[in-house]
């Protein structure tokens, strides 16, 4: 097959959350398999010179929008099995950051969506699906189905929509959007671009996409309700019958306690030795007082409201009178880079926050830790705790989206489960929880150890989620049956 993946970010070229992990996964998995897949995604300044220096320039073309005309180079770079394009425009991405900051997000993603379907017949590509991937490419299906779809050339592609993550949806002004996609009038009724009187890429996406799909099965659930569905649950659930969740992988090669060079000794499920020392060195590293026996809780990942932080912080104090250290890891809210830059003072030698982006720096925390905290609010899919079981470190969640569907609390009659889990959205329900884990840290080694070996034995690699992926493309260009996600699977 021949499949075109947009999106806005992409390891190992730019990262800025789990979306760049998954797109940068699948698409070799995918390739690796004998299928042609390109990936296009904007040719950023903060993309390392390392990558820019191997690129080769293919074409360069005008891109029209409004009454701007806007230059657009399609630079290239094989890698992995897998075609690399990269967008490029100065004025758009020539800036030192990736997301959010100049007020003309809709024009610099729109620019992408249109130079990506503009480039096609240039570069002789015609995929049989375009895979988009969150809002930024948002409007590539819509622009494909209203502007595109009576051309022969794109007459036949389908598209894909994947949800990394509903709260973000890329809501603008109509008339600036329109002013830059040339989008009539007409089109901008509630049934299709028009959403709560202003334009969403997102929803542009889920009204005009083939498939719409997510990253865990829960999650696809949770989002056709109020709670979850971010003012778009009504419209999920008009779609609900081509609405699929498809659990992300790993990469299994990069997260390895067995060869990462990046953790002070390696280990795997035969002989977990070799956390010991990992925990001894990170506890060195980030100042905390050296002990085997302290139980140390690890966080990774953004500090947004979305991770749950504001039940840390209500019982932060009662966690602390705990024989037990935090480590966090992240970059985000200032509200929450607060909170633990004072229990870092606070816990002088208990808790360590580092606020970077520091990939190895993860890496020795998941790989140095006994415990992973999780308490989302709402979780897509989540990787940080399938990272950390990877390392034999257990997690504790919350019962929501992604966690909901890999972790399973430990069951003392049935002996099943992988970790500590909680429901409710509340801070002491988290609390019992963390204090149940440590009960069986403490006074069950036995038990403890069954649930981290458990853990790194789970599978977590992308072959699994990419046979799905490749059973939802061939089922849109009809190569297959496609099973209404709505009804139970077999
Ligand atoms: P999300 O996509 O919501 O940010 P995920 O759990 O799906 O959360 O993915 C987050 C990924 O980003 C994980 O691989 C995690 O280790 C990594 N990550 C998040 N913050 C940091 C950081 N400050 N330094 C290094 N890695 C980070």
């Amino acid at each position: 097959m021949k499949i075109l993946f947009t999106a806005s970010e992409c390891v190992p070229f730019i990262k800025t959350g789990g979306l760049a992990d998954v797109v940068g996964a699948l698409a070799p998995v995918l390739a690796a398999q004998g299928h042609d897949v390109r990936v296009m995604i904007p040719l950023y300044t903060a993309i390392p010179k390392k990558y820019v220096d191997k690129m080769t320039h293919v074409t360069d073309f005008e891109v029209t929008l409004g009454w701007r005309k806007q230059y657009c180079g399609i630079e290239l770079l094989q890698d992995n099995g897998v075609t690399w394009y990269f967008v490029d425009n100065k004025f758009y991405f020539g800036r030192p950051y990736i997301y959010g900051m100049g007020g003309d997000e809709y024009e610099r993603f729109g620019f992408f969506c249109r130079a990506a379907l503009n480039a096609l017949p240039l570069i002789e590509f015609q995929p049989d699906v375009i895979h988009a991937h969150d809002w930024q490419s948002g409007m590539v299906p819509a622009l494909l189905k209203i502007q595109y779809a009576h051309f022969p050339f794109y007459a036949n592609i389908k598209t894909m929509f994947t949800i990394h993550n509903l709260q973000y949806q890329g809501i603008f002004g109509i008339k600036e959007v329109q002013d830059v996609l040339g989008l009539g009038d007409s089109l901008w009724t509630n049934d299709k671009l028009e959403c709560f009187g202003c334009a969403n890429y997102l929803k542009a996406a889920l009204v005009y996409a083939d498939l719409i799909t997510t990253v865990s099965p829960s999650y696809a659930e949770e989002i056709q309700t109020a709670y979850y569905g971010e003012r778009l649950d009504g419209l999920l659930r008009a779609r609900k019958h081509q609405c699929y969740g498809v659990l992300n992988g790993l990469d299994i090669v990069d997260y390895n306690p067995a060869t990462d060079p990046a953790i002070a000794r390696t280990y795997s499920p035969e002989d977990l030795s070799g956390k010991a020392d990992c925990k001894k060195a990170l506890q060195e590293e980030l100042g905390l007082q050296v002990d085997a026996d302290t139980p140390i809780i690890g966080m990774v990942g953004r500090l947004s409201n979305q991770k749950g932080l504001d039940l840390v912080d209500y019982i932060i104090g009662d966690l602390m009178k705990e024989k037990v250290q935090l480590v966090v890891l992240g970059m985000g809210e200032s509200r929450y880079v607060n909170l633990f830059s004072w229990a870092e003072s606070e816990y002088r030698g208990r808790v360590a926050a580092r606020f970077t982006m520091d990939s190895a720096l993860a890496h020795r925390i998941y790989a140095g830790c006994d415990m992973f905290l999780m308490p989302s609010q709402f979780e897509p899919c989540g990787l940080s705790q399938l990272i950390a079981m990877r390392y034999g470190t257990v997690p504790v969640v919350r019962e929501t989206g992604g966690l909901r569907d890999t972790v399973l609390s430990y069951n003392e009659v049935s002996g099943d489960g992988n970790g500590f889990t909680f429901f409710n959205y509340n801070a002491h329900d988290m609390l019992h929880v963390i204090q149940r884990a440590m009960k069986y840290y403490n006074g069950n080694k036995e038990i403890w150890q069954l649930l981290q070996k458990r853990g790194m034995s789970g599978d977590y690699s992308w072959d699994r989620s990419a046979a799905k992926y490749l059973e939802l493309y061939r089922g849109m260009i009809g190569e297959g049956e496609l099973r209404d996600p709505s009804e139970p699977e077999d």
